[in-house]
């Protein structure tokens, strides 16, 4: 009875020093790990001892046996990683190499002091592998008045295990020397040298807030949006909430095939009784009960064989969407399957080959995967009413019909006040998470980034565990070779600065009012109910209980 793992995986690699046995591959010191679509468990040397389920933070890991009948695919994905051979393993003792803890050297003057800027998954996955010594203390700014950036934001609710992975992040919340100043924005509230001067050192995680333009014409009427937007609308982030989504149309464009074009044309096409019972946004649940959309056609400029989405979430797609294929690109499909050598492309070829035929007549919303086409131009005056495409490699033109275009060809970091920029790759450039200053090539004292903003829009929530685990152990050296100034002020003289900015600042005892209030909000059939406006948000924060005072005098006293 091997485990498998499942299609909700995030790659954070906790179930590799889990298992006793290193039969969970790639492991984050292999070549392979950082392009994994997901890890994978040899079925011949796995004990079945399930210390892995319990190492999981998202509950992707099952033994073969408790599989869902739309997990089953992954028991064949799991085994085909590994090369075949005669017989089962034997049991070995070999662990996989634990990569250590960066040790902080303590020092006269005062602890290790972080600010981390963001509280998504690489935000948390830093300041969780900081605390790790004791002593350090790490602050946690955020704009919004909730944490885990897309966790929360970007997530499909219709993938609740993904989502498991707020309870690390509430555990690492609740570690000594942690603390949350949310509803905070750095830059507005905050300036990098003021955070420095509060700090040893300042850890950029803002991710890729915004997405990559697509310059054609017609973008920007009425009717075009991006698809994270969409995402943002149904996920209830209070900045999108309001954002008009057009489905009096049948059919919805999306260009690009990437994963989040399949979160958003499944959540186009899913069962409204059945997003009722996730976390999705109260407004777009109700948009989507009136819907009219039948068909959602996802268009990649390139041809099957190139396709952006990764396996376990075209598994995913066919196991619980109706999927088609045009004639045309069901023949691309089948004359790309003999020319693939690599097992994961072609594993996702021989799906693509079995898709329903799109000349079928529409009994239910169905998302249809077109190819070799690339947007020439929004059609449409006063609205968007479809997209021409150029026939990628010919002359030809192709229009689809659509009253909502969205565009979902990858998100895009921002420039941070006060750090250097690389406009072409939209990063801030760094070596290792230092962040460098290209003119001299040095790094930026005290400065210090990790996930998107550090290298670029792609992975997936636990890749973002490696990535500040780098940029950890590279700021802990500089603070023991004493490249790091010392604060200049007490921990409390922060906390008095930050509240006089932001007098609505939200503490881990506002998150965690929200977060009781959403859940009971949700009732007996939600996971919660998600408040979308900050003002809603900051009410639901108030009804945190008041510290009591004998721990306010402790913490003047300390401070
Ligand atoms: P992505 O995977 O980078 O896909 C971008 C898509 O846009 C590709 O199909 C790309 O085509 C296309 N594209 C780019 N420029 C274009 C242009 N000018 N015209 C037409 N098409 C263009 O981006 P994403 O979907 O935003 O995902 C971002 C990251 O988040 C990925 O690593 C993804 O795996 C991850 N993610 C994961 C999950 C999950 O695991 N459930 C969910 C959401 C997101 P070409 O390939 O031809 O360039």
């Amino acid at each position: 009875m091997p485990h498998v793992v499942t299609q909700s995986c995030c790659s954070d690699g906790s179930c590799v020093y889990a298992c006793p046995v290193n039969c969970i591959h790639p492991t984050p010191d292999e070549p392979g790990f950082a392009t994994a679509e997901m890890l994978y468990i040899d079925p011949d040397a796995c004990v079945d001892c399930g210390a892995c389920v319990s190492a999981c933070p998202v509950g992707a890991i099952s033994p073969d046996t408790k599989l869902q009948p739309e997990q089953l695919p992954f028991v064949e994905l799991n085994a085909a990683f590994y090369p075949k051979r005669e017989g089962k393993l034997p049991p070995t003792s070999k662990l996989a190499p634990v990569l250590q803890a960066p040790m902080v050297h303590r020092r006269p003057d005062g602890p290790l002091r972080v600010a981390v800027v963001g509280s998504g998954p690489a935000a948390m996955y830093a300041a969780d592998e900081l605390l790790t010594q004791r002593g350090v203390e790490v602050s946690v700014f955020e704009k919004l008045p909730t944490p885990y950036g897309l966790v929360r934001a970007g997530v499909a609710p219709d993938h609740p295990s993904t989502k498991r992975v707020t309870r690390l992040f509430d555990r690492i919340a609740q570690s000594p020397g942690f603390t949350f100043y949310l509803n905070v924005e750095v830059g507005r509230h905050l300036t990098h040298a003021e955070l420095l001067e509060h700090h040893n050192a300042v850890l950029y995680a803002v991710g890729a807030p915004t997405d990559r333009r697509l310059d054609i014409d017609g973008i920007g009427l009425p009717g075009t949006l991006t698809a994270t937007e969409v995402v943002a609308w149904y996920n209830g982030h209070p900045e999108f909430a309001d954002l008009t989504v057009d489905l009096t149309d049948e059919r919805v464009v999306i260009v690009g095939n990437g994963n989040v074009a399949l979160d958003v044309a499944r959540i186009l096409t899913a069962d409204p009784d059945v997003l009722a019972r996730t976390d999705i946004a109260d407004h777009a649940l109700a948009a989507l009960r009136d819907s009219r959309v039948q068909e959602v056609v996802i268009a990649a400029r390139r041809g099957p064989e190139a396709s952006a989405f990764t396996l376990p979430e075209l598994i995913g797609l066919t196991a619980t969407c109706e999927v088609v294929l045009d004639r045309e690109d069901r023949d691309r499909v089948l004359a790309a399957l003999p020319e693939v050598s690599d097992p994961l492309t072609r594993n996702k070829l021989e799906i693509l080959s079995k898709l329903g035929d799109a000349s079928a007549p529409i009994t239910r919303p169905r998302i249809r995967l077109a190819y070799q086409l690339t947007p020439h131009r929004v059609l449409g005056e006063q609205k968007a009413a479809g997209v021409r495409f150029a026939v990628t490699g010919t002359d030809r033109t192709h229009d689809i019909a659509a009253g909502l275009v969205l565009t979902s060809i990858g998100y895009r970091g921002i420039p941070i006040p006060g750090l250097p920029f690389d406009e072409t790759a939209a990063v801030v450039p760094n070596a290792g998470g230092r962040v460098l200053d290209p003119d001299s090539g040095k790094p930026v004292a005290g400065s210090y980034v990790a996930g998107w903003i550090k290298r670029g829009p792609t992975g997936f929530i636990g890749t973002n565990k490696s990535c500040a685990a780098e940029t950890v152990r590279n700021l802990v050296d500089d603070y023991n070779d004493g490249r790091l100034t010392a604060p200049a002020h007490k921990p409390s003289a922060l906390d008095r600065m930050v509240r006089s900015r932001q007098p609505d600042v939200i503490d881990h005892r506002g998150w965690a009012a929200i977060d009781a209030a959403e859940v009971a909000r949700g009732g007996d059939h939600r996971p919660r109910a998600k408040l979308t406006s900050v003002v809603n948000l900051l009410e639901a924060a108030a009804a945190a209980p008041e510290v009591p005072m004998h721990r306010r005098l402790l913490a003047g006293l300390r401070g």
